[in-house]
């Protein structure tokens, strides 16, 4: 049991000031932080969509943050030129293929190569990155990450996947190495600003909100039509073309209610999921009172990429802002889950624990991939997903490599699914 009070001791009420907020996990880097040089940052997964809002952040921040790696797979291009716009002290190419492109006196002077995983795992560790942004996707991120929490890092943490797969080994991990795991999904974000109102033991629940996705109004009957294109047309947000798909079939709340249940260590019965199609309340959380606390924003990731850089200070930021002066409307609905039955798996898996969340998550990247390029329908993602998830051999408390087995064969299994 992964309990918040256990590994992140809780200030008691009445509050002194000197106990910060309640919030979890509170730990106040400040005092800690050296005041003389910017905070080095670590941007993995820098040319995605996070990583590119992760260098705004770090370019308008005034000098408070100097991004110090840089790391992406194989676009080339793309690192380079961030490199010669941020001068880092690494760039880490994983794909060696991709690497042997690079040609030399690309990179700006001062700025060195490495090539490959393990590479990026042991810069990952250096006492010389202060932060550590996690912002690969899907399974891939899960390394990286980890050697960040274990060298003790704090770790704003964009790829879900990693506690998806392993949410207990993780903040087990966190709570040994003194690491410190941050939210960057726009909804944990917002849930860690809101936890601050109260007192663990005081949250009834947690309610994620979710976009809906482009197809929350179109007829159930033509779901199977739906095209890889008219997946990626997200209605309010602009990301990476995995989690874009991920939210057309909600499997991106799925993903997120598992990533909850293990961040906050909140039982899986309090966690609920509520459609709010104008993206602006990132997520709320109900006290034992009544009381709803929720954070408010545009959709806008440069604004919890920050926050978890920041926290626990705030800071002027480039993302956009709410205008009070215009009518504003802001609607709830709870999801169809006849439309969109990986929301329902999402409340399994949470629940089950175990290698369900890492069975769930392999099973959704490989059938994500094979709808992108032509081989499954949409609706045969979660379709794919719940028969892997029923018909794997559960295990309760899974080590780390009997996770990787897992997420091996569930690949395999939708791989032979989708070519049958
Ligand atoms: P993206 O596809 O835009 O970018 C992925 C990045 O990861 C790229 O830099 C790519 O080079 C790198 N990468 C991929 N495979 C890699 C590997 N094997 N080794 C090293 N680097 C690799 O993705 P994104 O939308 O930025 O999402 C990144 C993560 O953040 C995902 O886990 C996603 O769920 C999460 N997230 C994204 C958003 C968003 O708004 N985009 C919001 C919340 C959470
Ligand atoms: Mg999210």
């Amino acid at each position: 049991m992964f309990d918040i009070h256990a590994t992140h001791p809780m200030p008691t009420t009445p509050r002194d000031p000197s106990d910060g907020v309640s919030c979890f996990p509170f730990t106040d880097r400040r005092a800690a932080d050296p005041q003389d040089r910017p905070l080095r940052v670590a941007v993995l997964g820098s040319t995605g969509s996070i990583g590119t809002s992760t260098l705004d952040v770090i370019e308008s921040s005034g000098g408070r943050f100097q991004a110090w790696l840089l790391a992406a797979h194989r676009s080339v291009e793309s690192l380079v030129a961030q490199a010669r716009r941020v001068k880092p002290a690494w760039v880490v190419v994983v794909d060696e293929q991709a690497a042997a492109q690079l040609g030399s006196g690309s990179l700006p002077p001062g700025t060195r190569l490495a090539v490959g995983a393990d590479a990026l795992e042991k810069l990952v560790r250096d006492p010389a990155a202060d932060r550590v942004v996690s912002a690969i996707v899907g399974a891939a991120g899960l390394r990286s990450t980890w050697a960040a929490v274990e060298a003790g890092k704090t770790v704003a943490l964009a790829n879900k996947e990693t506690l998806v797969m392993a949410g207990p080994l993780v903040m087990r991990l966190a709570a040994r190495s003194g690491g410190t795991i941050l939210p960057v999904d726009s909804e944990h974000s917002a849930i860690h600003q809101a936890l601050c109102s109260g007192r663990p033991d005081e949250v009834q629940r947690i309610v994620l909100t979710a976009s809906g996705g482009p197809f929350r109004t179109r007829p159930p009957e033509s779901f199977a039509e739906i095209t890889p294109a008219e997946a990626l047309r997200h209605p309010t947000w602009s990301m990476g073309p995995k989690i874009t798909v991920d939210s057309a079939t909600m499997m991106n709340k799925a993903l997120e209610l598992i990533e909850a249940r293990w961040l906050f260590g909140i039982p899986a019965e309090k966690l609920a999921v509520m459609v709010h199609p104008q993206s602006i309340v990132h997520s709320l959380v109900e006290f034992v009172d009544g009381s709803v606390i929720a954070q408010l924003s545009p959709p806008d990731m440069r604004l919890p990429i920050q926050y978890a850089l920041t926290y626990p200070a705030r800071t002027m930021g480039p993302a956009r802002r709410l205008d009070f002066t215009r009518p504003m409307t802001l609607e709830f609905e709870p999801p169809d889950t006849e439309r969109f039955p990986a929301v329902r798996l999402g409340h399994e898996a949470a629940a089950r624990g175990g290698t369900a969340g890492a069975v769930l998550n392999a099973a959704n990247e490989e059938a994500v991939g094979a709808f992108l390029a032509g081989r499954l329908r949409f609706t045969d993602i979660a379709d794919a997903c719940a028969k892997v998830l029923d018909e794997h051999p559960f295990e309760a408390e899974p080590t780390l490599e009997e996770i990787g087995r897992l997420d091996a064969w569930a690949r395999l299994e939708v791989r032979t699914w989708s070519a049958g």
